[in-house]
């Protein structure tokens, strides 16, 4: 079911992030822990977005090979250090196609973009949605994917002036509305924010005193990953204090949600 990584905090090295760890992103793509019933290995292709400065679009690097097998990979993330990753490791859904352009993050601008999971039912239980965006979105989707048409559509609403956090939860709201069961954590940044879902996917934050990690699974045993609950919405900035908020998904009301909670620090 793919595994997915976000990080803001100091600039650290990409291995750092990726490889570097015990059950880091590497050693998910072919020993994950907690697929949930999705595939047994994460070898269709990997991705990594890594932003250079606080104004330019972030560098994609994307593969339609195991992570494990590219070793010019290897050394550009160890060479390599940003303050800003969104990075993931992909398992086909069965009927979709292996190929690189299918690989997150997928980006427009200063976006990142990265689905774990599966819509059900695809295409038919989503073509309403899809009928509802700009033909020319349409025509030139990254894949004909699932996750493709996810970014789609955050994409379509982000353009029209959403934040991160509004465009993940009205598509997750909307997608899970029409393709019940489907698998749908979704994760955005444009390097200054890391915003993700969890819905029926698992996740963990893993919260130091100036930086962030959201990650499908934890990357060691430390005890300070904290799994995040189904059907909840978390954002994370570390301007002007290092912050993270988790709440649940859904519609929020006029006064503030009882039940947004703040993680400790
Ligand atoms: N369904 C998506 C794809 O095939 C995401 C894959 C996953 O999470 N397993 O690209």
């Amino acid at each position: 079911m793919c595994r997915h990584l976000g990080y803001l905090g100091p600039a650290v090295p990409l291995a750092g992030l990726l490889a570097d760890r015990p059950t880091g992103l590497l050693r998910q793509t072919w020993a994950p822990a907690d697929m949930r019933g999705g595939g047994t290995v994460n070898a269709d292709g990997f991705g990594v977005g890594w932003y250079t400065d606080d104004t330019s679009p972030p560098v994609r690097y994307r593969r339609a090979v195991p992570m494990w097998t590219d070793a010019s990979f290897a050394a550009v993330a160890a060479a390599t250090s940003s303050h800003a990753v969104l990075a993931a490791a992909r398992s086909a859904t069965v009927g979709m196609p292996v190929t690189e352009t299918a690989c997150a993050p997928f980006t427009e601008g200063r976006w990142l973009f990265s689905h774990n999971g599966v819509v059900t039912g695809w295409p038919g239980s989503v073509a309403g949605l899809a009928a509802a965006l700009p033909t020319v979105d349409l025509i030139t989707l990254d894949a004909p994917t699932d996750s493709a048409l996810l970014w789609a559509l955050v994409r379509h609403r982000l353009r029209a002036g959403a934040s991160a956090e509004e465009a993940l939860e009205a598509v997750a709201v909307e997608v899970g509305a029409v393709a019940p069961d489907s698998r749908l954590n979704l994760m955005l940044t444009d390097g200054v924010t890391l915003a993700a879902t969890t819905w029926w996917h698992s996740l963990s934050v893993l919260r130091g005193p100036d930086s962030v990690v959201l990650a499908s699974e934890p990357w060691d045993d430390d005890p300070q990953w904290t799994p995040v609950g189904d059907r909840a919405l978390v954002v994370a900035e570390l301007h002007p204090t290092p912050d993270v908020r988790v709440r649940p998904l859904g519609p929020r009301t006029a006064e503030k949600d009882p039940a947004d909670d703040r993680l400790p620090a």
